[in-house]
């Protein structure tokens, strides 16, 4: 099998998964129970999340504990709308955000909240006019992806905090950045809050984070017993987050050199792909190259999956979340609707070899030949 679809989700590394089983095993008791058996779990709570903070750069009490980026988007949104109702009702988004976030935003529209949609360039880059002309008095939120799930466009996140910042200090920001953890480095300062998820990393799923800064405060969106002021109660998922840990500590390993060679991959790729005159790649200066989208405009998408599929290769469609839906950040992006709704993602990882990516390219030309001549 040859798995291209890394942005999807990734496969669970075997040093992650020894440490589900250990501490399954070995850590029974609830890390809020009073007695040793809870004092021990609430140790490996503490030191797991000790690390993941050191190596996200914060502090471990801004880490809140999700099942993954879908609810840290939610309390990210929610709780920061909720929380300042009485400065302002109005957020700014991209064009290039995760589904999540479209769908958070409609719900906080029912609610009375006004949603501004900012503009980006040809290439992707969010227009920092165009930002900066929406900042207002009352808006309490701008919510940009650092890297965009379709095209992989990545944003410059310090920039964008100055201009926000500039306009009105008050004014959070809050970034989705769960493709962008474990491919490129990112700066959590450049942000006040960030949701992160674990799969996409070769974690588990079901665990995620919300990073928010000390100094912001949010409410929570779910309410239960929990240990004073906790944003997300219930008991935490030890196994799941000693297993977060492990996978953050290993994705966060050698960052360039795995750039580097992903790109070479890339780049063999689209090559390939250029030489057939109605496939168009949708990638501009500002897409990391994990994050392939290409257009086969005499084919539909999901027929070439299909074929790809009985050849076990494994490919997406635009992301996970929106299967068998036109792309919108192909949309957002070139404004051609016939482009959008033939693209497919190809994601890459540094587990992708040379030769998986060689075989990958002649079975997709012989099917994608096939399907043309059909069309
Ligand atoms: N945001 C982005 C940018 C994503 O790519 C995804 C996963 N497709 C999500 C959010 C949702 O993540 P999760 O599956 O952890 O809820």
């Amino acid at each position: 099998m040859i798995y291209l679809d890394y942005s999807a989700t990734t496969p669970v590394s075997y040093d992650v998964i020894d440490t589900i089983n250990k501490v399954t095993k070995e850590y029974i008791g609830n890390s809020n129970s009073l007695h040793s058996l809870g004092v021990k779990s609430s140790e490996l709570l503490k030191s797991a999340t000790d690390q993941i903070a050191s190596i996200l750069g914060v502090s471990s009490n801004e880490i809140v504990y999700t099942s993954g980026a879908t609810e840290s988007n939610n309390l990210a949104l929610i709780g920061t709308a909720l929380a300042n109702r009485k400065k302002g009702n109005h957020i700014i988004v991209s064009k290039l955000e995760h589904p999540s976030i479209y769908a958070i935003c409609n719900y906080l529209e029912s609610l009375g909240f006004e949603i501004s949609y900012v503009k980006n360039d040809s290439e992707g880059l969010i227009d920092f006019d165009d930002l900066k002309r929406l900042v207002r008095e009352d808006t309490i939120l701008v919510s940009i992806c650092a890297v965009n799930s379709e095209v992989g466009i990545r944003q410059p996140l310090k920039m964008i905090r100055q201009i926000v910042k500039k306009e009105n200090f008050g004014t959070l920001i809050h970034s989705d950045m769960t493709q962008a953890i474990g491919k490129v480095s990112v700066n959590l300062h450049d942000v006040d809050l960030a949701s992160i998820s674990a799969h996409k990393i070769y974690g588990p799923k079901g665990i995620g984070l919300l990073y928010k800064n000390s100094n912001v405060n949010i409410v929570p969106i779910m309410y239960g017993s929990s240990k004073g002021g906790n944003l997300r109660p219930g008991t935490p998922p030890l196994p799941l987050i000693a297993a977060f840990s492990k996978a953050i500590r290993l994705a966060n390993v050698d960052l360039e050199k795995r750039e580097r060679f992903i790109t070479l991959l890339n780049e063999k790729i689209c090559e390939q792909m250029k030489k057939f005159p109605h496939v168009v790649i949708n990638k501009t200066k500002y897409s990391i190259p994990h994050i392939l989208n290409i257009s086969f405009m005499d084919v539909m998408p999901e027929t070439l999956i299909h074929a790809l599929e009985k050849k076990e290769i494994y490919v997406g469609t635009n992301t996970a979340c929106s299967s068998g839906e036109l792309s919108t950040s192909v949309m957002a992006i070139y404004n051609d609707l016939e482009r959008a709704k033939h693209t497919i993602r190809i994601s890459l990882s540094f587990m992708t070899t040379t030769d998986e990516v060689n075989k990958f390219l002649t079975i997709l030309t012989e099917e994608y030949q096939k399907l043309a001549k059909l069309h």
